[in-house]
């Protein structure tokens, strides 16, 4: 494996080309060896003792939807293993230019990027960057001044949220694809690093190209002829709005609701039909799932003049500032999504810190004072623009607690009852039932693609289940993703990639691994993540579940705290992850 090792202290600079490494297959098996050997568990996150590894996985670039790439570092918003994934072309990018991975420790003493352009590795001058008011202007100039080769080019960058240290800062990626959760948009900034440039124009062979064309030819067809596939690329993930509201599940006004009455003028089909602009796809990806739509804003108070900016939008975003706050028309969801993404936050835990202010402001928990004026209300979109403005300028100090996360919030303002959290942070969209929340509870990054927990609350409708069962389908679910987060493939096509497609396309690329190396290396990853965790204090709870969460009626009933108790403790023996 060859890895960039970048320490922005004292602008040290080596490749590492560890055979060694091969071991760990790639992305997040990789990732996780480098981070916890490099990063202690006891640091503050913040400081310069904090680690990012990035890393790409084998068949990036070689296969189809091989395009994701994996972060992990300490994170800011809950103090435990932060782990994160990204689509764009930085995975094919890094790959291109000669490298498995990306170290970067230390903290610089004024901004500056990174600019990697195959083995000519500079760290640069970023301090005309810093607090720009939009993170598309800093990809811009990046491009600009950056050379302009023939090779792939990926630019990964902080927004305004980053620069101003709001713990929920997200990292953005060529535009259109993030690293959401778990604030590595505030670590990159808390080492003065702006971003992230990568140029790559080398080539590389196959050992045998018959054997890899006809790998390519079967996991390329599958993807054609799937319709899942087929979904994703009509309209996207947004495709879930309809259904999972039509079962009760879609959080509405802070979780106080499964089903939203506007439901039609803010779906997937309402979006493709009337505001879609175009489709794109990540790095050698053929399904395109990315939509982006056009957003006419007024520019200034005549009639007709106006603005328009385009804007991704998928489920997630949808249902964060979306349902979950009310909106009840498309154009004011995306204006909301515009300017959360322009300043770099991770939008679900915007929304959510949203939801929770408004119920708060409602209850009398947060003033008028407090809030300069703003009135929080379900539905407000323009006071809710104003909000936002006021969380990235840290105006006083309720928008300054705003900006450090669902936990400060309430230890400072209470509302625990309505304060929908789990590991720190406030959860994705799915109220399906108890699997979606044990998910998001004993997931190692606390989010619904640790384990699909979502999902497997579907596949129980109508048959009766345990708390163990669910526990151990999770658990089995996670193990085998470590393996799909190792290969770095974008999870929409996870069911392409069984055991044996992945030991044959590995095997086409000349990596070998049999079925129980990899169930061995999937088991190590999990195990050694979790001692991680375990180390910097982690303990499991159920006292902060917010009480509104079980008087939500999910397709599966009203939740039951007991079961969920039982369901953490048995983790709690399996993991030997303390509870409190
Ligand atoms: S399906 Fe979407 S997110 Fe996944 S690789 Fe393709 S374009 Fe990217």
């Amino acid at each position: 494996m060859k890895i960039i090792d970048i320490n922005l202290t004292n602008r040290k600079i080596k490749r590492i080309d560890d055979d060694k490494l091969d071991n760990y297959l790639g992305g997040v098996a990789l990732a996780t060896e480098l981070f916890t050997k490099n990063c202690k568990p006891n640091i503050d996150p913040l400081s310069k003792e904090n680690v990012v590894v990035f890393a790409n996985g084998p068949l990036t670039a070689a296969f189809p939807t091989a395009s994701k790439t994996v972060a992990m570092f300490k994170s800011p918003l809950n103090g435990e293993l932060g782990e994160s994934y990204a689509g764009g072309r930085m995975a094919s990018a890094l790959r291109f230019a000669g490298y498995d991975g990306i170290i970067i420790r230390g903290s610089a003493s004024h901004p500056v990027y990174i600019a990697i352009h195959d083995d000519n590795i500079t760290i640069k001058n970023a301090e005309l960057l810093w607090n720009l008011r939009s993170v598309f202007a800093v990809g811009r100039i990046l491009r600009d001044v950056e050379p302009q080769g023939p090779g792939r080019r990926s630019f990964v960058r902080t927004g305004r949220a980053g620069d101003r240290s709001i713990k929920y800062a997200n990292l953005n990626v060529d535009n259109y694809r993030h690293f959401g959760r778990l604030g590595l948009g505030t670590v990159f900034s808390s080492k003065k690093l702006k971003a992230l440039v990568i140029e790559g124009t080398k080539d590389f062979q196959f050992p045998n190209m018959k054997a890899y064309k006809k790998a390519y030819r079967d996991i390329y067809n599958h993807l054609r002829d799937s319709d899942d596939m087929d979904k994703y690329h009509i309209l996207g993930t947004a495709a879930g709005i309809k259904p999972i509201n039509a079962m009760g599940a879609l959080p509405t006004r802070n979780f106080s609701s499964g089903t939203f009455e506007h439901v039609d003028k803010t779906s997937g089909e309402y979006l493709a039909e009337n505001l879609l602009l175009r489709k794109i796809a990540c790095s050698q990806c053929p399904i395109g799932c990315i939509h982006i739509a056009y957003l006419r804003v007024p520019y200034k108070k005549e009639e007709y003049d106006v603005e328009t900016t385009f804007v991704p939008y998928d489920y997630e975003l949808i249902y964060a500032l979306g349902s979950n706050l009310g909106i009840d028309n498309a154009n004011d969801v995306l204006r909301l999504i515009e300017i959360s993404d322009r300043n770099g936050f991770d939008i679900i835990s915007l929304g959510g810190i949203l939801a929770w202010a408004t119920d708060a402001y409602q209850k009398g928990l947060v003033s008028i004072t407090d809030s300069m004026g703003a009135v929080f209300e379900f539905g407000n979109t323009i006071n809710y623009l104003t909000v936002i403005e006021l969380i990235i300028r840290r105006e006083n100090d309720f928008y300054h607690t705003l900006g450090e996360g669902i936990d400060v919030c309430v230890e400072k303002y209470g509302g625990e009852e309505f304060a929908v959290r789990i590991g720190g942070q406030t959860p994705a969209g799915y109220m399906t039932g108890p699997a979606s929340i044990i998910g998001h509870m004993i997931g190692q990054r606390h989010s619904h693609l640790c384990n699909g927990g979502y999902s497997l609350d579907q596949k129980l409708f109508g048959k009766s289940f345990t708390p163990e069962k669910i526990v151990d389908e999770l658990i089995k679910e996670e193990k085998w993703r470590q393996i799909l987060n190792s290969l770095v493939i974008c999870l929409f096509a996870k069911k392409v990639f069984n055991l044996s497609r992945t030991i044959e396309s590995l095997e086409s690329i000349g990596r070998k691994f049999t079925k129980e190396e990899l169930h061995k290396l999937s088991h190590e990853t999990y195990e050694k993540k979790n001692a991680w965790k375990k180390a910097t204090g982690q303990n499991l709870t159920t006292s902060k579940l917010a009480a509104r969460l079980f008087k939500f009626k999910t397709p599966h009933g009203f939740l039951d705290k007991d079961f969920i108790q039982q369901a953490i403790s048995y983790y709690s023996q399996l993991t030997e992850i303390p509870l409190s």
